[in-house]
């Protein structure tokens, strides 16, 4: 599965965001064969459209989709250096398919800030040197051996020095990597080179309780923003020690204590929802009498790679899917009605699933 990992400098709340993740923690027992590492937390995909879907088809059993957030402890400043738990904290970087950079956005005279004064900017940056130095490594050393062949006037090598000749100089000068744009053709050289700062990210402002309701006006908050929207990256707002207690109430008092918080859905629900989409993730249905139930999947996947998450003979047998959208059923009421109105479409093995489609697929065995 795909896999956020969560990183900032010490003391800005991530341990206090991740057992929020925790205690928010989706139920096993849906998920018998999930991993069982302790730096995993797995919480629920919060989505309206399958709470809908279980009023329409009324089944036994409800089961959402789910998540993975990676807890990434132990930066330090010098870790492209490979001190402290350097090495280690940028390996397990590479391992992750997103970035989720905690930011603290609250002041508190208690909890002493690492640089001794609370500016997301310079924290953000600390981070990002970080990576970007270490990045700058990977591609000096790739540079000299790809320049070698590429006097061999080699097609590759000439592509490859191309992409590193655009990254070079944006790292040299301390800026990371996605602020450089690339053609469909480059990304695909720069996928292979494992870069550390071309991995998506989105910064997560953590404020203080009373802070949270009013977040887009919190000074800290416009900082990151601005600093966020030249990587086109996205802010999420979050108070990690209310979500820590959100996570242990119940469907009905959540919404209650939203509420006095003023806010209308949960950080770590927009949190979830957020990584989801920058991972390039979307969920499709299956609706039955015994469950109405969420897949995801990633954008682009056709019908039959789609039936093979749900189990691979689905995949190797896939004949066709009888499909109809969220909307349709939505506004159809039944699969029966939508079927006489001729909403529910028989689509083939090249089908593109689409975000929100319910999926009934038939298969040999
Ligand atoms: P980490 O080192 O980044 O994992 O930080 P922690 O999660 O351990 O948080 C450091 C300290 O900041 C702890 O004492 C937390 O209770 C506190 N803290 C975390 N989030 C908030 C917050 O939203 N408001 C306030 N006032 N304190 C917080």
């Amino acid at each position: 599965a795909l896999t956020a990992g969560i990183v900032g400098l010490p003391n800005v709340g991530k341990s206090t965001l991740f057992n929020a993740i925790t205690k928010a923690g989706a139920e096993a027992a849906n998920y018998p064969f999930a991993t069982i590492d302790p730096n995993v937390g797995m919480v629920e995909v919060p989505d309206w459209r399958l709470k809908r879907l279980t009023e329409l088809v009324k089944p036994k059993k409800e089961v959402p989709t789910t998540f993975e957030f990676t807890d990434i402890a132990g930066i330090v400043k010098g870790a492209s250096k490979g001190e402290g738990l350097g090495n280690q904290f940028l390996s397990h970087i590479r391992q992750v398919d997103a970035i989720c950079h905690v930011v603290r956005c609250f002041d508190d005279e208690n909890i002493t800030h690492v640089e001794g004064r609370v500016d997301p900017i310079a924290d953000i940056e600390t981070i990002n040197l970080e990576l970007v130095l270490a990045d700058l490594e990977s591609v000096n050393k790739r540079y000299t051996r790809v320049a070698k062949v590429a006097k061999t006037k080699d097609k590759d090598a000439v592509a490859e020095l191309a992409v590193l000749d655009k990254i070079k100089p944006v790292l040299e000068e301390g800026k990371s990597a996605r602020s450089v744009e690339f053609t469909d053709e480059e990304q695909k050289i720069v996928k292979g080179l494992f870069l550390l700062t071309t991995k998506p990210v989105l910064y997560v402002a953590n404020v203080a309780e009373d802070e949270v309701a009013d977040g887009e006006n919190n000074p800290y908050v416009k900082q990151v923003k601005a600093f966020a929207a030249s990587e086109n990256a996205e802010v999420i707002i979050v108070c990690a020690r209310a979500e820590e207690e959100i996570a242990e109430l119940e469907e009905e008092d959540k919404a209650e204590f939203l509420e006095a918080m003023g806010i209308e859905e949960s950080g770590l629900d927009q949190l979830i929802r957020a990584a989801y989409d920058l991972l390039g993730l979307a969920t499709y249905f299956t609706a039955g009498e015994q469950e109405v139930r969420a897949w995801t999947f990633r954008k682009g996947m056709k019908a039959p790679q789609c039936a093979g998450i749900i189990h691979s003979d689905f995949e190797r047998g896939f004949i066709r899917a009888e499909t109809v959208s969220f909307e349709d059923l939505d506004h159809y009421g039944t699969m029966h009605a939508a079927k006489e109105a001729g909403r529910v479409r028989l689509e083939g093995k090249d089908y593109e699933v689409q975000d929100g489609d319910i999926m009934l697929f038939r298969f040999n065995v």
